[in-house]
């Protein structure tokens, strides 16, 4: 029925391709939860070295931008300085008063300039310092996120490498049964699997109850579900519902009398239990 419109299924065909899908869709959601939340935290540790090395060089050329105002702030002394030497000895040269107050101004404003520019440069040199240490905590910070990082990915593509192989067959199989799925009930198929806790969509039925909800199903539903004629969801948590035969299942009373028996010996030996109790008095 490969090659088959998928309009031309029958119910019960529709049913088991179903049923088949969701097989292979939990056997993916399996993988993935054995990956849990690694992928996530491998992104976000992506994310966090990101941010930091953004800030790493902003620290950088923070602490370049004070050095070459520090190396300008010199340049200015040095010129201010040539100034007053060129002053100090103009001054003995003066030949009048008027001469000699405004070189004695000079003097004292190139001198101020030169305090103000130390004081500037003290300044810058204490913000670099105080750069230094932020770089040198971000670097640490970076190596540190950056160890985690190498160990969850390694962690990650060991996972990876054991599931890889099963993981890619179930997608393809998942694909090509998708194609074999009319697109109106693979939609309401896919809603419903959306919507549910579990993952699934489709379940089939459990001790005459729904095998997602595990609410009891009236005979008459079940009768219904066992003919496969039609599409019959759960009236509770609204799971497309089939019988246990289609989904390759065989039926449970085996599977149910073990804890009825169980429950039998335990009942017994409670019995017996107080037998003895009642005998000792
Ligand atoms: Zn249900």
């Amino acid at each position: 029925m490969a090659k088959k419109d998928p309009k031309e299924l029958s119910v019960e065909d529709k049913l088991s391709a179903l049923y088949k899908l969701q097989t292979a869709l939990s056997a993916i959601d399996e993988k993935r939860a054995l990956r849990g939340e690694l992928p996530l935290e491998v992104q976000d540790l992506e994310d966090e070295i990101e941010g930091l090395t953004t800030r790493f060089s902003k620290i950088e050329s923070d602490i370049e931008d004070f050095r070459s105002a520090i190396a300008q702030k010199r340049n200015e002394i040095e010129t201010a300085q040539a100034s007053v030497e060129r002053y100090k000895s103009q001054l003995d040269e003066v030949r009048n008063n008027r001469e000699y107050d405004t070189l004695s101004k000079e003097i004292e404003f190139q001198t101020l300039e030169i305090q103000l520019c130390n004081k500037k440069i003290k300044e810058a040199t204490v913000k670099v310092a105080e750069r230094q240490e932020d770089l040198a905590k971000t670097k640490e910070n970076i190596t540190e996120r950056q160890k985690d990082l190498d160990h969850k990915r390694e962690e990650l593509a060991e996972i990876m490498q054991e599931t890889r192989e099963e993981e890619d067959r179930l997608k393809a199989e998942v694909k090509d049964l998708e194609t074999k799925i009319e697109p109106r009930l693979l939609d309401s198929f896919k809603r419903i699997r959306k919507g549910a806790r579990n993952g699934l969509g489709l379940v089939y039925v459990q001790r005459d109850a729904c095998g997602g909800c595990f609410n009891k199903i009236p005979p008459q539903r079940q009768l219904d579900i066992k003919m496969h004629k039609k599409i019959i969801v759960c009236e509770y948590c609204g799971r497309i519902l089939i019988d246990p035969e289609l989904a390759g299942v065989k039926p449970e009373k085996v599977e149910e009398k073990k804890p009825k028996r169980k429950r039998t010996t335990r009942r017994t030996k409670m019995a017996d239990e107080k037998e003895e109790a009642s005998n000792e008095e």
